[in-house]
C-alpha cells in the first residue's frame, strides 16, 4: 500500500458489530468472560483495548513495522525501550537530544546502573569508536531537536551491526515522521515517536509510540508496556488515530511552509544562523537529501543581534506564532529552547553544542504562508 493510502487504511477495518468506519472509543477497563479464561481477546485494558489496538495497527503500518505500541507520552515510550536493558548495559546516544530524553537517561536510569555516552552522530565513526562490550543500544535522534543535526541512519546501522549484530538501534523519528523517513526500512530495530507532535498533529494530546518489525522484540516491549503500565487511554487513542489519517497532507504543507520560512530567514538582514536541513549550506544537507523525502516544518535560527533582550523582544512579539513548548501541530509555534524545551540540560552541556540564549525554534504550521512571513517580519521590526 502506498503511503497516502496507508495513513488512512493501514491496519484498519470497520468495526464488526455495527460497521462503524472509525473505531468507537471503548471507554472500558474490563471485558466480560463467558467462563474463566474464555474471552474475545480482551481481558483488561492495560493489556489491550480495541481503540488502542486500532491505533497501534495504524502506527505499525505507517512505519512499515509489524507491531506498534501506544504509550501515555513520548517519554513513556522511551522508558519502555530502556527497560529492555540490564544492570551495567551501555547506551550510546546523540549529543543533541530532546531535553527530556537526556534528563531520563542521566537522572532516572543512570542511578539504576545503566551507562550512557553522548556523541556527535554527524560522524559515523564517533558512534562505532564509542562501542564497548557493554553497548546494547544506540539511540539516534534525527533531525535533532533543536539544532536540526542529521545522522546517517543507514550508515550508522550498517557500521554498528558489522561490529556487533546484537546491539539494538532505535530512532526517535518525531521530527521527520514516516512521511519523510522510514528508519525500519533502513535496517534499525525500533522507531519511537512523541505522537504528541506530528502524528497526533493537533496539539490536543500527549502520547508516545514504538514501532518494530521483529516478533521477539515486539513481545518484550508488549510485556513491559503491560507490566509497567504507561499505556495510552482510549480517548487519546481515538484522537491520535484521527490525526494519523491526515499525516501526509499536513506534512506536505508543513514542508512547503517550513522551506519558505527558512528561505525567508536566510535572506533577511536581521537574521544570523539558520538551521534547516533543506538549505544547501546545511552541513548535513547531502545526508538529509538521501534519507528524507523532504525536510519538514522545524526551523531554528538566531538573530544577528544575539543579545537576550533582542531575542526576547522577538519572542514576545509574534502573533500567529504562539510562544509555547511543543511542536508538530497544525498551528505555528515559536519556542525558546534554553528556557523552555531544553531547560533540563545542564548549562555547560547546552553551551558546548550551541543551545544558547539566542537560539529560537519555530514549528511552522499549516496556515497561509504570507500571513506567517508577515508575522515574522512585524516581530523582527519591533
Ligand atoms: C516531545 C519530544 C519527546 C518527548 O515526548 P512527550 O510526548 O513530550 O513525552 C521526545 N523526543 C522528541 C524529539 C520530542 O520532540
Amino acid at each position: 500500500m502506498k503511503f497516502n493510502t496507508k495513513t488512512i487504511h493501514g491496519g484498519q477495518k470497520y468495526e464488526e458489530a455495527t460497521g462503524a468506519v472509525m473505531p468507537p472509543i471503548f471507554q472500558t477497563s474490563t471485558y466480560a468472560q463467558s467462563s474463566p479464561g474464555i474471552h474475545k481477546g480482551y481481558e483488561y485494558s492495560r493489556g489491550k483495548n480495541p481503540t488502542r489496538t486500532a491505533l497501534e495497527n495504524a502506527f505499525a503500518a505507517i512505519e512499515n513495522g509489524t507491531h506498534g505500541f501506544a504509550f501515555a507520552s513520548g517519554l513513556a515510550a522511551i522508558d519502555c525501550v530502556l527497560r529492555t536493558l540490564n544492570l551495567g548495559d551501555e547506551v550510546i546516544a546523540g549529543d543533541d537530544l530532546y531535553g527530556g530524553t537526556y534528563r531520563m537517561f542521566t537522572r532516572l536510569f543512570q542511578k539504576y546502573g545503566l551507562k550512557f555516552q553522548f556523541v556527535d552522530m554527524n560522524n559515523v565513526e564517533n558512534v562505532t569508536n564509542a562501542i564497548t562490550s557493554d553497548t546494547k543500544l544506540i539511540w539516534i535522534e534525527t533531525p535533532t531537536n533543536p539544532l536540526m543535526k542529521i545522522a546517517d541512519i543507514e550508515e550508522i546501522n550498517k557500521a554498528v551491526k558489522a561490529k556487533d549484530a546484537t546491539i539494538l538501534i532505535a530512532v526517535d523519528n518525531t521530527f521527520a515522521t514516516p512521511y519523510l523517513q522510514r528508519p525500519l526500512d533502513l535496517g534499525v530495530d525500533i522507531v519511537m515517536h512523541s505522537a504528541t507532535k506530528y502524528l497526533g498533529g493537533h496539539s490536543d494530546l500527549v502520547m508516545g509510540a514504538l514501532m518494530v518489525k521483529d516478533e521477539k522484540l515486539a513481545n518484550d516491549l508488549h510485556f513491559i508496556q503491560f507490566a509497567a503500565g504507561a499505556i495510552a487511554g482510549p480517548m487519546d487513542s481515538f484522537l491520535a488515530l484521527r490525526g494519523v489519517k491526515t499525516l501526509h497532507i499536513r506534512m506536505q504543507r508543513h514542508c512547503e511552509n517550513g522551506r519558505a520560512v527558512a528561505e525567508y530567514l536566510v535572506n533577511h538582514p536581521k537574521i544570523g544562523d539558520v538551521y534547516y536541513p533543506g538549505l544547501e549550506n546545511h552541513p548535513n544537507h547531502k545526508i538529509a537529501k538521501k534519507q528524507m523525502d523532504d525536510f519538514g516544518g522545524m526551523v531554528s535560527f538566531r538573530l544577528k543581534d544575539e543579545s537576550k533582550e533582542a531575542t526576547f523582544k522577538f519572542l514576545e512579539n509574534t502573533k500567529i506564532f504562539t510562544l509555547a513548548e511543543s511542536l508538530g501541530g497544525v498551528e505555528s509555534l515559536v519556542n525558546h529552547p534554553v528556557t523552555m524545551t531544553h531547560a533540563s540540560i545542564p548549562e555547560s552541556e547546552r553551551l558546548k553544542i550551541g543551545i544558547t540564549d539566542s537560539l529560537i525554534r519555530l514549528s511552522v504550521g499549516i496556515e497561509d504562508i504570507d500571513y506567517l512571513l508577515a508575522d515574522l517580519e512585524q516581530a523582527l521590526n519591533k
